[in-house]
């Protein structure tokens, strides 16, 4: 069977060419035999179940808009009865009683869930390296990593392993991997999807958001899980005023004239921007102020929450427990060094530094300010152009192992932490692939609230990519 896009498995669905109980067998079977390790846990038994129903009603002609469809869900998202480990090994045997709000409106429009895709701890990382469960391999070349920390879900979709899936975005988490195995991956506005069951990372940052195999089918399934729900504080109530087209699109200097930037991972973006150009945009220089620092700011907000966040994880509520110690202390020392990876405890240590008695005003509460400013100077850009374009990461896919320095790992993410620091929705979408057959992505980044707009732009450009 073929790599399916949502739109055309509906249809084949509907028309009857395909059965949705022999379509969820399958992709059971192709999950269960790939050697990519994309998946933590499947959901065979419930999945079969789910496509028997499925069956039923699109015979019965009662199909609601995602009815049988195979989809995968990041680790990190709570699904009711299916164990859910956010990649690590002190979630090992944690099975959520709830559904996230993302999975209830999946579910509600028919879906069926094929099972939880790997991730970096915690999502913290950008190879699912870090993943208690070992790392997942990219489709394209199983030496290179498939990004993270949603890698797992990008290399699902980009292998066939389910039609689409969820990720989590805090720092580029749908989109690097996105970009890394060839397929679109949507950050949208912080608030317009309920975070609602996402086990947190650092939830001012957080976003849930699809990894798809085209725009068309991130459109269907951002329909379907977005929206106010009054259990996610932070989630929307309403969105500002549309801003009116200008037919202009910006690109920031510092990111194309990168020096991290690969040559052909630049080549590829820059042909991209003269066809946009050619298709009737004007093309505009931006200068944003403070772009530069945004990773700074990042790692200085985002381990602050990530200590907050993680401090529920203590061998008493959730999770494994070194039960054998014989004080409270001990038990929280010993439950979280064994079963918390490197990666978490150092941003666990450096969280709790930069935010204590003496050290916050220094860099807390400057990187908060910092933040604020950045936010400014993308609103100002945002009244000048409708879009803002360029490379979603410096390379396309690296070796496994082959970052090893946490500093160079960071760095993979300069031209996605923008988005999330000033809460844009942005998108990845593959333009084409490196000498070595490896996957490029292309990052539109849009103005706060206007994701339907950025949609319909990727579309467009996808739609150049596909009749070149
Ligand atoms: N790679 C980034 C990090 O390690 C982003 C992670 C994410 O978006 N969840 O923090």
């Amino acid at each position: 069977m073929a790599r399916y896009t949502l739109v055309q498995l509906k249809e084949e669905l509907s028309s009857g060419k395909i059965n949705a109980r022999e379509l969820i067998g399958e992709y059971i079977k192709r999950a269960k035999q790939s050697n990519l390790n994309a998946y933590i846990t499947l959901n065979e038994e419930e999945a079969l179940k789910e496509a028997k129903r499925a069956e039923q009603l699109i015979k019965t002609g009662k199909a609601h808009p995602l009815t049988g469809i195979p989809m995968g869900i990041k680790d990190a998202i709570s699904t009711r009865g299916l164990r859910t480990t956010a990649g690590s090994k002190i979630l090992e045997n944690y099975i959520p009683p709830f559904d996230a709000t993302v999975v209830e409106k999946l579910r509600n429009g028919g879906a069926v869930i094929v099972g939880k895709n790997n991730m970096d701890e915690f999502a913290m990382g950008s190879s699912t390296e870090t993943s208690g469960y070992g790392p997942t391999l990219n489709p394209y070349n199983k030496e290179c990593v498939p990004g993270g920390s949603s890698g797992g879900s990008a290399a699902a979709v980009a292998a066939g392993l389910c039609v689409a899936s969820l990720g989590s975005d805090t720092g580029g988490s749908i989109r690097q991997p996105a970009s890394f195995c060839g397929v679109v991956g949507f950050k949208p506005t912080y608030g317009r999807v309920s975070r609602y069951g996402l086990i947190a990372m650092a939830s001012s940052l957080d976003q849930i958001g699809p990894i798809t195999n085209n725009v068309a089918d991130s459109k269907i399934i951002f329909k379907t899980i977005a929206g106010y729900d009054k259990k996610d504080a932070t989630s929307l109530k309403s969105l500002p005023p549309a801003g009116k087209a200008k037919k202009r699109v910006g690109i920031i200097r510092e990111h194309l004239a990168s020096n991290a930037l690969a040559p052909s991972v630049k080549k590829a973006v820059k042909n991209k921007i003269a066809e946009i150009e050619k298709a009737g945009f004007e093309i505009v220089e931006l200068n944003i102020p403070l772009v530069e620092q945004s990773l700074a700011i990042y790692y200085i907000i985002m381990p602050v929450e990530v200590a907050s966040n993680l401090a529920r994880f203590d061998g008493i509520k959730y999770g494994v427990s070194a039960k054998e110690e014989r004080t409270l202390k001990q038990l929280y020392t010993k439950t979280r060094s064994q079963f918390l990876g490197n990666e978490a405890q150092r941003r666990i240590i450096l969280g709790s530094f930069v935010s204590s008695a003496g050290y916050f005003d220094t860099y807390y509460k400057k990187a908060i300010v910092a933040q604020n400013n950045l936010r400014q100077s993308f609103k100002n850009a945002f009244d000048k152009v409708d879009f803002i374009v360029g490379p979603t990461t410096p390379t396309t896919a690296f070796k496994l192992g082959e970052k090893l320095d946490p500093m160079e790992m960071y760095l993979n993410d300069i031209f996605t932490v923008p988005a999330n620091i000033a809460g844009l929705p942005a998108i990845s979408l593959p333009i084409g692939n490196d000498e070595g057959g490896l996957p490029i992505g292309f990052q539109v980044i849009g103005a706060f609230g206007e994701d339907e707009k950025l949609l319909d732009f990727a579309q467009l450009v996808e739609d150049i990519q596909i009749n070149k």
